[in-house]
């Protein structure tokens, strides 16, 4: 079993604190979904738990495992077994979809374990097909040309290949058609097992009828302010966030 444990995380960005304090602990074989409205601090824990330069821990720690992350670089800390599907994932010239991912692939494995090429194309084209995605889209340059809902596909694809042990999935039901949205779901689901553990972020409770989590957590003003399960993210769907807010008592 992994663990990440993050621990009184404090962030500021460009000096300004972000994160207030966030206690969260997700182990693989759960699925967590946080909650919570725009500017709250959402993605800022997302690129934070990933090593992210601009984001600065003021105080507090990331550990997975025994190993405190804080001081690792971004990509220490996905061969550790972190993934991050990034809110606005960015398209890149002259790397193809399929290079990028051999690359992270065996960028994670010892030397003598290295993913061979027909290996990799046998597994690339029934994950593809999986997620109905052309063969050409796998030659393209990482993400360019992509839609808003082929990039997250594409993110989907890269987490099924590379099998992180924890993924960090930053709104990957934003911009998605329900067609696009259902696709998406079918990867995360097929990912569950004992061996690998999520955090969903998501403004919509739509995501959660599709996976539904273990754990749902609300942040609000850089804070988790409270946690359920399922039913939690049904509850806000009908009250909305003010009514979370006003039940708490809360002056964010
Ligand atoms: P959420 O994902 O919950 O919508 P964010 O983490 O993106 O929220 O943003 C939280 C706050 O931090 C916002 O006020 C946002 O403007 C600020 N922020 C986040 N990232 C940066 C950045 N790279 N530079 C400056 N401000 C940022
Ligand atoms: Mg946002
Ligand atoms: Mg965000």
């Amino acid at each position: 079993m992994t663990t990440l444990r993050i621990e009184n995380l404090h962030v500021a960005v460009s000096g300004k604190e972000i994160l207030k304090g966030v206690n969260l602990t997700v182990k693989t074989g759960e699925m967590h979904a946080i909650m919570g409205p725009n500017g709250t601090g959402k993605s800022t824990l997302s690129q934070t738990i990933m090593g992210h330069p601009a984001y600065e821990i003021t105080a507090g720690h990331i550990y997975l495992d025994a190993q405190d992350l804080s001081d690792l670089p971004v990509d220490a800390r996905a061969r550790a077994g972190l993934f991050l599907a990034m809110q606005y994932p960015s398209e890149i010239q002259g790397v193809t979809n399929a290079e990028f991912m051999l690359a992270a692939i065996n960028a994670r494995r010892p030397e003598d374990q290295q993913m061979g090429i027909m290996a990799f194309i046998e597994q690339l084209d029934e994950k593809r097909e999986f997620l109905g995605m052309t063969e050409e889209m796998a030659d393209r340059y990482l993400n360019a040309g992509f839609s808003g809902g082929e990039k997250k596909r594409n993110e989907i694809l890269q987490m099924m290949m590379i099998q992180p042990k924890i993924a960090i999935l930053d709104e990957i039901d934003s911009g998605l058609d329900i067609d696009a949205l259902k696709v998406v779901s079918r990867g995360v689901n097929h990912m569950r097992s004992k061996d690998f553990g999520t955090l969903m972020i998501t403004h919509y409770q739509r995501l959660l009828d599709y996976i539904v989590p273990d754990y749902v957590h609300v942040m609000m003003g850089g804070k988790i302010v409270k946690t359920g399960d399922a039913a939690l993210a049904q509850k806000l769907e009908a009250e909305g966030y003010a009514g979370l807010r006003d039940e708490l008592g809360l002056d964010i």
